[in-house]
């Protein structure tokens, strides 16, 4: 089950010098960087990535409403307003300054690279990921701040959001298979 995945690195890890430390985790893991570049998220771009998709929309809209109820706000906004504002909000983040695209091959690289970067809010994030570790941010900061949740990283988190958004960030030719000199040994079959 050799599988691809795609991480972006957001504006937040660049700007805090956290790319060689994200790439290494994957690195040293045993996957293989097939595909990286630094860019501009343009705007079609950044809105292809994070589809208009009502279903999202709603549940992220919902788990907003909910943090705020929890806390004694009732909001009368409905849930898929909310989250087309937060979606306007991820598409601004991503524009912000540079990011760093990446695509990672490996035997159930998919499941295993969201363990890695761990939870959606850093708050909650199991220390050991990279959310975790390198991140605090949360919901009510968020919501109060008027941004969406700073989180460093993005992961795909399926093979089907794997495959449509690798097309999105990278042309063929910009994938580069290559053998790693341990991927016998990772790789190693008895006969
Ligand atoms: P992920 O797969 O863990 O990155 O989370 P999602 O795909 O659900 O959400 C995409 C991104 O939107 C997250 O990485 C956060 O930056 C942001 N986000 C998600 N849910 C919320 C929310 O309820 N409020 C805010 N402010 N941002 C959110
Ligand atoms: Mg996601």
């Amino acid at each position: 089950m050799i599988e691809r995945t795609l991480v972006l690195l957001k504006p937040d890890a660049v700007q805090r010098a956290l790319v060689g430390e994200v790439l290494s985790r994957f690195e040293r893991t045993g996957f293989k960087i097939i595909g990286l570049k630094m860019c501009y998220a343009a705007k079609e771009t950044a809105g292809q990535h994070y589809a208009d998709d009502e279903q999202w929309l709603r549940s992220v809209g919902e788990k907003t409403k909910k943090s705020y109820e929890a806390k004694g706000v009732q909001v009368s906004e409905d849930p898929l307003e909310i989250g087309k504002r937060i979606r306007s909000q991820l598409m601004d983040f991503l524009m912000l300054s540079p990011i760093v695209a990446v695509c990672v091959e490996g035997h159930g690289v998919i499941s295993k690279v969201r363990t890695m970067v761990g939870a959606t809010a850093p708050s909650s994030a199991m220390p050991g990921t990279i959310r975790g570790d390198f991140a605090f941010d949360s919901y009510g900061l968020a919501d109060k701040s008027g941004r969406p949740i700073q989180n460093l990283i993005h992961a795909s988190d399926s093979r089907e959001s794997a495959e449509r958004e690798i097309k999105i960030w990278f042309k063929d030719e910009e994938l580069h298979p290559y053998q790693r000199v341990d991927e016998a040994l990772l790789y190693r079959k008895v006969e």
